[in-house]
């Protein structure tokens, strides 16, 4: 077991269906985005697989010559549906409180803008030390091992292959569209079924390593 890369330890957490559930916010976005565009979007079926970049999910509704202007108008339109209506998903404060308890550092690292991730996190009272977004899979293994991140706790496939890229223990949270199985297939250290598991698990771990 090795200790901690630093004196205490460093906990990043993916940002949607993780610590933010901004779910019905977003069907709100998508409904408004239709509207304005003519381009019927399922937005049930968009909210059921959360985790990619916004671009990837707007790409199989629109042609690719207009996906980065349906994404900008998305971003804009999120602001005035989603972010005033998100929530904390349950025990995401929790989680991050037993970070802070060890003097911990909180990384939150995510496919959302950075500008949407950090009005997310303020909206739900969520203080992170630092927001790396636009960033998924792999790319989130870069942010995660410049940060020098222990542990990554995530709910998608995307976030065990960013985990095992950036050099973190993969945490797996089955809060998000991934199964179990498919968390620990994808490279998942850990899976908890919802992150109020989070706190005690983190403590048992810092005893681990210290
Ligand atoms: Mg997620």
């Amino acid at each position: 077991m090795p200790s901690w890369k630093a004196a205490a330890p460093v906990v990043g957490f993916d940002l949607d269906l993780t610590l933010l559930d901004a779910r019905a916010g977003i069907r709100a976005t998508f409904a408004a985005l239709s509207g304005e565009t003519g381009v019927s979007v399922d937005a049930e079926l968009a909210v059921s697989r959360l985790g990619p970049p916004l671009e990837s999910e707007l790409a199989h509704w629109f042609p690719a010559a207009q996906v980065p202007a349906a994404a900008a108008r998305y971003r804009e339109l999120y602001a005035v549906h989603a972010l005033p209506v998100s929530r904390p998903m349950p025990d995401a404060r929790a989680a991050v409180d037993a970070v802070r308890r060890l003097a911990g550092r909180v990384v939150v690292v995510t496919a959302k803008s950075t500008a949407l991730a950090r009005a997310s996190l303020d909206r739900i009272g969520i203080a992170a030390d630092v927001v790396e977004g636009a960033l998924f899979a792999r790319t989130k293994g870069a942010a995660l091992r410049a940060h020098r991140v222990d542990v990554f706790v995530g709910d998608h496939l995307g976030d065990m292959i960013g985990a095992r890229e950036g050099g973190a223990l993969a945490v797996g949270v089955t809060t998000g569209p991934c199964s179990a199985g498919d968390l620990h297939t994808a490279g998942a250290d850990v899976v908890l079924t919802r992150l109020g598991e989070f706190p005690p698990w983190l403590l048992g771990e810092d005893t681990r390593r210290r």
